[in-house]
């Protein structure tokens, strides 16, 4: 049995996530932090799929509730280890840089660059012991290309794409890969605002994704038929940046 951590998988590209990978077979712990109530949904279909898990609450840009929560799970269960890391929990704050205000961007670079390394560097040690690990991390095509309005959001998943590459050098003699995935505009809560209809004309695809599609791919990544595939970034955007 394998044990995968979805962070933010209470809605959402998370809670697919987490139900792609309940049924490759992996006991699946779906971290939340505001909405208990999605959590228990997740969990539920997760049960639904034939697979198993629990739920783990913590903020992921809080390094003590991270600590505090992961060290909590080890103890009780002593000769197991977390695996599968999926860094998929994030927000955006989007506004102008000339009108951002400091909690913004500091909100926004908190929980999608800080809560990587702390997540991340709190379970890595135990996939380097291992000699197994396979981390995804969930950035998105603004940190590629850049999208105005969201210098914030931009410039956190652009410094998870950096350090996707370094850390990935860093431990693939031990096994351990690391890769992101990066959407385009994908059908969730944080895109409800925008309007499809009218933004879907820039897609090739003329359509948002499904956070289904998203899911796909980073259930071929925890996977071990992509053992030889490290540091990179694959974009899942129905080809609107190339
Ligand atoms: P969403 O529907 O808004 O869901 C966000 C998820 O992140 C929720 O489960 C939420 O959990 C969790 N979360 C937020 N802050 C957290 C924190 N501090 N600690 C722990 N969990 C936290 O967004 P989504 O579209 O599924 O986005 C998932 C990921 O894909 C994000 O990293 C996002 O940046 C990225 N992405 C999305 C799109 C898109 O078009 N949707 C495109 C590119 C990239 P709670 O509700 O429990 O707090």
């Amino acid at each position: 049995m394998r044990y995968a951590l979805v962070t933010g998988g209470s809605r959402g590209i998370g809670r697919a996530i987490c139900c792609k990978l309940a049924e490759m077979g992996f006991y699946v712990l779906v971290n939340y932090n505001s909405s208990p109530d999605e959590a228990a949904i997740t969990l539920n279909l997760v049960k639904e799929k034939g697979g198993d898990g629990e739920l783990i609450k913590f903020d992921v840009g809080r390094q003590e509730e991270v600590e505090t929560a992961l060290g909590e799970w080890q103890a009780r269960n002593e000769g197991k280890a977390i695996q599968i890391l999926v860094n998929n929990a994030g927000i955006r704050k989007d506004a102008l840089l000339m009108w951002m205000k400091n909690e913004e961007w500091t909100d926004v670079l908190q929980t999608n660059l800080n809560g990587f390394f702390y997540t991340t560097r709190f379970l890595i040690k135990d996939m380097l012991i291992s000699k197994f690990g396979r981390i995804i991390n969930v950035v998105s095509l603004s940190g590629i290309k850049g999208l105005p309005g969201q210098a914030n959001y931009s410039a956190a998943k652009a410094g998870v794409i950096g350090a996707t590459k370094a850390l990935a050098q860093e431990v693939a003699k031990k096994n351990v890969t690391v890769n992101a995935v990066a959407p385009g505009f994908i059908q969730s809560d944080m895109t409800k605002d925008l309007d499809e209809n009218q933004l879907k004309a820039m897609i090739p695809m003329n359509r948002f994704g499904k956070p289904e599609e998203v899911a796909e791919i980073v259930g071929f990544l925890a996977s071990d038929k992509s053992s030889y595939i490290t540091g990179a970034v694959i974009n899942i955007n129905g080809g609107l940046y190339t």
